[in-house]
């Protein structure tokens, strides 16, 4: 199982990460909560994780206000 790129990284709860662990898109919940959507290639699970408003840019933030959810690049 491949280990973390980054030291800061975080594992999903299956304990894998990134780039097998990908982000599929970040919400505005209707309780006005932030969470962020991530799904495991390798295990076939979806998680959900909450976003800290405060570690993530202005700009980022505003734009989550404005449009619900943020979808991530799929390459
Ligand atoms: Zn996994």
């Amino acid at each position: 199982m491949p280990g973390p790129y980054a030291k800061f990284q975080i594992p999903a709860e299956c304990g894998c990460y990134y780039p097998d662990v990908k982000r599929i898109m970040d919400l505005k919940k209707s309780d006005g909560s932030y969470v962020r959507i991530l799904s495991c290639e390798l295990c076939r699970k979806s998680y959900e994780i909450p976003l800290d408003a405060n570690k993530f840019p202005r700009d980022f933030i505003k734009k989550l206000d404005k449009e619900g959810k943020i979808m991530a690049r799929i390459e």
